[in-house]
């Protein structure tokens, strides 16, 4: 038998299928954000920047962040030394759960390794615990809510993205049995918003639970970093909320928040939860960190809209075709997986640019893309360096400009 061809059989498939994936082999620099070194780098290691990190903020090398991380090891040491039912609770995160509680005004939260475990574990297991539950979930769901739809056993029906009157009908037709909406608030790659506020007057109106996800938004939304449930003013009518430690905070873990019954629940029966070492209280030190620090301070937040707003318009009167997005994220689409590939490495080659090119099965085929993310540490100087990069690239590889977005600036 010869095991080998299996797995070099799997990886040919994607590459005949323009699908397979190369990572740049880069470090981060501490204290010069949004710089980092790139080792694969022809002649030896070089500098560039990065255009597309989810660190949004550039929490991860706050000095409160890397303070208190390296204090706490020092203090506790590096792992959490199992799972929370062997080891017990470490107590920052105990802190950091309070912290995150009180962040999106629930009763309770629960900290996981990654906000993909959260999802997975906290949809699964709180739709596992309601009889004949039908979760609801919208069409552009994440693949860590989608696993968690799967693993919950429970019968689904997907809406179609945002779209209030196919949630209604779906609603309207299940009846009576209980029923559980799942949805994001920020989407990643179109980076659109959902309308939470009318989801829950649905939600309300036909007696379903929600669950949202504002992996993209915390931190960065809202007038204490919650999100754009928080934003919109609507934060205590959804039931759960789910976030990442990773993206805006800066650090890593996910976790979801709600009523002490819920969390009390998924605690005892989810087995992404039980059955895997606890987040290291070092880890939980600089997560809560972050989170205080984004609680009291917006000039984060308000320097990620400015230099955001700012990038989409210095793009689109440049002629890059931007998708308009009403969030921090800024789509620059090419709309082909090979273009959109030699577009990434030239910008890296030639430009010191660092941009991942995002394609299928991220993005439906035909809307590659190149996905922006500006941060407050971008400055005015970052900002016209990529506008030439990217119209070199443009000109240079054939792609087509947008005319009409001549206006925007
Ligand atoms: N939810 C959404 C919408 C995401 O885009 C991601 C991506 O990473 C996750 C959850 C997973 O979060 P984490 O990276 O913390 O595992």
């Amino acid at each position: 038998m010869d095991y080998t061809r299996y797995f070099e059989t799997a990886v040919e498939a994607l590459k005949t299928e323009r699908r397979y994936r190369v990572f740049a082999d880069l470090e981060r620099i501490a204290g010069r954000f949004p710089r980092a070194t790139w080792h694969g780098a022809p002649g030896g290691p070089r500098e560039i920047t990065v255009w597309c990190s989810n660190d949004y903020l550039g929490m991860g090398q706050h000095a409160d962040v890397i303070a208190a991380m390296t204090a706490t090891a020092e203090r506790c040491g590096t792992g959490a030394g199992g799972t929370r039912n062997i080891s017990g609770n470490s107590h920052p995160i105990v802190e950091l759960e309070r912290e995150l509680a009180d962040l999106h005004g629930k009763e309770a939260a629960l900290v996981f390794t990654s906000g993909y475990i959260s999802n997975q574990a906290g949809i699964s297991t709180i739709a596992k615990l309601i009889p004949n539950c039908l979760i609801l979930s919208d069409a552009l769901n994440h693949n860590s809510m989608i696993e968690g739809v799967r693993q919950s056993g429970c019968e689904k029906k997907i809406w179609r993205h945002n779209d209030l009157a196919h949630l209604e009908e779906l609603l309207r037709a299940a009846g009576d049995r209980p029923k559980l909406i799942v949805f994001e608030s920020v989407y990643s790659m179109d980076g659109d918003v959902a309308p939470i506020g009318r989801i829950c007057d649905l939600a309300e109106r036909y007696g379903a639970m929600t669950y949202l996800d504002e992996v993209h938004a915390v931190g960065m939304y809202g007038a204490r970093g919650a999100g754009i449930a928080e934003r919109d003013g609507v934060m205590g009518r959804v039931d759960v909320i789910e976030g990442t430690l990773g993206k805006a905070f800066g650090v890593l873990g996910g976790y979801v928040t709600a009523k002490s019954a819920v969390i009390d629940a998924v605690r005892s029966y989810a087995q992404g939860f039980i059955f895997t070492t606890a987040l290291p209280p070092a880890i939980c030190a600089a997560a809560a960190a972050s989170v205080r620090h984004l609680k009291q301070s917006r000039v984060e937040r308000e320097g990620q809209q400015r230099q955001a707003a700012r990038t989409k318009a210095v793009l689109m009167a440049a002629g890059i075709p931007v998708m308009p997005t009403p969030t921090h994220i800024v789509p620059v689409m090419v709309r082909d997986p090979e273009a959109c590939k030699a577009a990434s490495d030239r910008l890296l080659e030639r430009h010191g640019i660092y941009i991942q090119p995002i394609n299928y099965p991220t993005v439906p085929r035909g809307t590659e893309r190149l996905r922006v993310t500006p941060t407050p540490l971008h400055t005015e100087a970052d900002i016209q360096r990529l506008r030439d990069a990217l119209v070199e690239v443009w000109s240079t590889l054939g792609l087509a400009f947008e005319p009409q977005a001549q206006a925007a600036e």
